[in-house]
C-alpha cells in the first residue's frame, strides 16, 4: 500500500490561513432585532445553559441511526415540556419528526432546524448532537421572549439526514409550507458563512444477461459483469472531461457467482455529486448514456434506477440572512469566513439544500475540531462531545436565536432575504427538477 501524500492538504490549509488572515470581516446594512430584546435572549441562552450541554451529550450517547433517533426526540420533547412548550410528534407522517411553535403566528415565520441522526459505527461523527442542542437553545431562548416577537418561531426536529433525505420528505408532506426562512448551523472545522454542500443523487444500474456455462458454451451468454466493467470504465474516462467540482463515485453490488458461469446478472451503484443543479442534470446524463451504451455492447439489457432516496440539492445560501448570523457571531468572538476563504473543494452533500431552493435558507457551519479533522470521523466525534462541541452549542444557540429574531424584527431585512431569494431564481420544482 502507498500512503497517500498530504502535501495536498498541506497545501490547502497553508493557504487558507494566509487568506483568513486577510478576510475583510462579513458585515450586515441592516440593524436586526433591538438591543435589548438581543439581551434578554442572551440572559435566557446563559440560563439555559447546563440542560443544554446535557442534552447535546444525552443525544451523542443514544447515537440513533436515520429514522430510529426515538429517544434523541424522546430527550427534546421532554425538555420543550419542561419550559412548557408543547410539541408535536411523528410531524408530517414521519415517526421521528416533531415540531413545536412559539410567537405571533400573524406574522412571519422562521423555522430553525435540528437534526439528531448518528452515523454507523462512529456514531455522532457528524455533529449532530450539536446540531440538536444549538436549535433547541436558540428556540427556548426566543421562548423566553415570545410575548414580544413580531411573528411565529417554529422549531423542527428533522430525521435522517444521513442517508434518508428526511427534510425532503417533510418539504414534501408541506414542512415549510408557511415558513419565510429555515435556519441551521452544522459543526465544522472553521467557522464558515457559505461552505458549499454540494448536490448529490444516487442512481443504480441493472444488467441482465443470459447464463452459460463459460468454457464449454460461453457463445450462448450475454455477460452482464462485462456491461458493469464497460460502465465502469467509461465513467473513469468521463471524469477527464467534468468540471472541477463535479464528483462520482460508485461500487459493485453484484457481479456473477462463480468463474465458470457466466454472470446473467451484475449491478453498480453510484453517487454522483455537482455544485450546481444544471451540472448535476447534465452529469446524470452522461451517466444515463453510459448505462445504456455498457447494455447496447454487451447484449444485455439495463434497468437505470434513479434516486432509490431522495436526493440532495445543492445549498443556496441566502447572503443577507447569512450576513446576519456572522455579525452575531463576531460579537462572541467568532470570525466567520467565506467560501473565497474556507477551501470549497472539499465538499459533502446534505438534505438542506433541497430546503434552500424552496424558502430562503442559511446553513453556516461552526468551528468545533482543527480544520483537518474532517467529518464522518471517531476523531470528529470526539470533538462533538468535547469542550469545543459544548462551546458551539451555545454560540450555535445564541447565532441562531439571534438571526431569527433579526429576521422576525427587521423588515428591510425581510424584503432583502426575498429579493436575494428571488435573484438566485426563486422557489425551485424540487420533485420534477430532473423529470
Ligand atoms: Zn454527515
Ligand atoms: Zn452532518
Amino acid at each position: 500500500m502507498s500512503a497517500p501524500s498530504r502535501h495536498y492538504l498541506d497545501t490547502v490549509a497553508a493557504l487558507t490561513e494566509r487568506k483568513a488572515a486577510l478576510a475583510v470581516p462579513i458585515s450586515s446594512p441592516h440593524t436586526g432585532a433591538p438591543a435589548d430584546v438581543a439581551g434578554h435572549v442572551r440572559a435566557a441562552l446563559a440560563r439555559l445553559r447546563p440542560e443544554l450541554l446535557a442534552l447535546s451529550h444525552r443525544i451523542f450517547e443514544h447515537a440513533e441511526e436515520a429514522f430510529r433517533e426515538t429517544n434523541s426526540v424522546a430527550d427534546i420533547r421532554t425538555l420543550l415540556a419542561a419550559h412548557g412548550i408543547a410539541s408535536t410528534g411523528n410531524a408530517y407522517g414521519l415517526a421521528t419528526a416533531f415540531e413545536a411553535e412559539i410567537g405571533d403566528p400573524t406574522g412571519p415565520t422562521v423555522a430553525i432546524l435540528a437534526e439528531y441522526d448518528a452515523l454507523p459505527g462512529i456514531g455522532h461523527g457528524c455533529g449532530h448532537n450539536i446540531i440538536a442542542a444549538s436549535a433547541v437553545g436558540a428556540f427556548l431562548a426566543l421562548a423566553a421572549v415570545a410575548d414580544q416577537l413580531p411573528g411565529r418561531v417554529v422549531l423542527l426536529g428533522t430525521p435522517a439526514e444521513e442517508g434518508g433525505n428526511g427534510k425532503e420528505l417533510l418539504a414534501r408532506a408541506g414542512a415549510f409550507e408557511l415558513v419565510d426562512a429555515a435556519i441551521m448551523v452544522h459543526p465544522f472545522g472553521y467557522d464558515a458563512a457559505d461552505h458549499p454542500f454540494i448536490g448529490r443523487r444516487i442512481v443504480r444500474v441493472r444488467y441482465t444477461g443470459v447464463a452459460a456455462h463459460a468454457s464449454a458454451s460461453p457463445f450462448m451468454g450475454r455477460n452482464a459483469l462485462d456491461a458493469v466493467a464497460l460502465n465502469y470504465q467509461a465513467v473513469g474516462f468521463l471524469r477527464q472531461h467534468l468540471p472541477p467540482g463535479d464528483r462520482i463515485h460508485g461500487v459493485v453490488l453484484a457481479g456473477g457467482d462463480r468463474p465458470n458461469i457466466v454472470p446473467a446478472f451484475a449491478e453498480l451503484e453510484y453517487y454522483l455529486r455537482s455544485p450546481a443543479v444544471e451540472t448535476l442534470k447534465d452529469l446524470s446524463n452522461r451517466v444515463e448514456d453510459i448505462a445504456r451504451g455498457s447494455a447496447l455492447s454487451t447484449g444485455t439489457t439495463v434497468e437505470v434506477q434513479w434516486d432509490p432516496a431522495p436526493y440532495s440539492l445543492p445549498i443556496r445560501f441566502n447572503e443577507p440572512l447569512t450576513a446576519r448570523w456572522a455579525v452575531r457571531q463576531a460579537e462572541l468572538g467568532r470570525t466567520v469566513l467565506t467560501r473565497a476563504v474556507v477551501p470549497s473543494e472539499l465538499a459533502a452533500s446534505t438534505d438542506f439544500g433541497n430546503v434552500s431552493a424552496r424558502v430562503p435558507a442559511i446553513h453556516p457551519v461552526i468551528r468545533v475540531s482543527p480544520p483537518e479533522i474532517s467529518l464522518h470521523t471517531v476523531e470528529f466525534a470526539e470533538y462533538a462531545q468535547g469542550p469545543d462541541g459544548d462551546a458551539a452549542v451555545l454560540d450555535g444557540a445564541d447565532g441562531l436565536a439571534l438571526t431569527a429574531a433579526d429576521f422576525l424584527f427587521d423588515g428591510d431585512l425581510r424584503q432583502a432575504v426575498a429579493a436575494d431569494f428571488a435573484a438566485a431564481g426563486g422557489v425551485l420544482d424540487v420533485e420534477g427538477y430532473f423529470s
